[in-house]
């Protein structure tokens, strides 16, 4: 394929979803959203920073009442999970008795989300579900459902649309494979 290769900053990144699939996609989970939250009036949470592209696109395709939330925690180092994970940011609404939906950019082991589902639920919301616009193979161990998810990939590290490599790429315009 032509397009195949991004040049960003002379280094070449296969892609793996470029800007127009992607746009695509959340256009239909924007829909489908929108189909199950009508008259809920949903609280959003983006989950910093990786998600930040998917959900600033994603909200915007849902065309409903909703409000927007953050949340942030922290969970990986380079391209290895720590291990530990540790909220740097809590939400600042009050979202009990409230529909809450999570918008992940990736779940790879699932602990980051693991650990947020369960700090969420502690705060009684009426609902809680998860948006992810990724899915690695073996993510399974979040053990609660991810009703939305984009794309379930295989186990390589992926850059870009939000995505970093210790700090870097997140603003690549699609998800690209990362090699060094
Ligand atoms: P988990 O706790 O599910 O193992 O990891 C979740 C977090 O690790 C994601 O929110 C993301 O920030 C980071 N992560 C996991 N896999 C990848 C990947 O392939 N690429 C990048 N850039 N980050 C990843």
């Amino acid at each position: 394929m032509k397009n195949d290769i991004l040049n960003y900053n002379n280094i070449p990144f296969k892609t793996l979803f470029a800007r127009e699939r992607i746009e695509a996609r959340v256009k239909e989970m924007g829909l489908q959203i929108a189909q199950d939250y009508t008259d809920k009036d949903p609280v959003v949470v983006c989950i910093l920073r990786g998600g930040v592209y998917f959900f600033s696109d994603l909200t915007k395709e849902i065309p409903i009442s909703l409000e927007l939330d953050f949340i942030q925690a922290k969970s990986y180092i380079g391209t290895e999970s720590s291990g530990t994970v540790e909220l740097i940011k809590d939400l600042d609404s009050d979202i009990k008795d409230r529909d809450v939906l999570l918008v992940e950019d990736i779940v790879d082991t699932g602990r980051t989300l693991k650990f947020l589902i369960s700090h969420i639920l502690s705060k009684k919301p009426k609902s809680l579900e998860v948006a992810s616009l990724l899915f690695k193979e073996g993510g399974d161990a979040v053990g609660y459902p991810i009703k939305y998810v984009g794309w379930n990939i295989g186990k390589e590290f992926v850059i870009g649309y939000g995505l970093d490599y210790d700090g870097k790429f997140r603003n690549l315009p699609g998800v690209f494979l990362y090699s060094e």
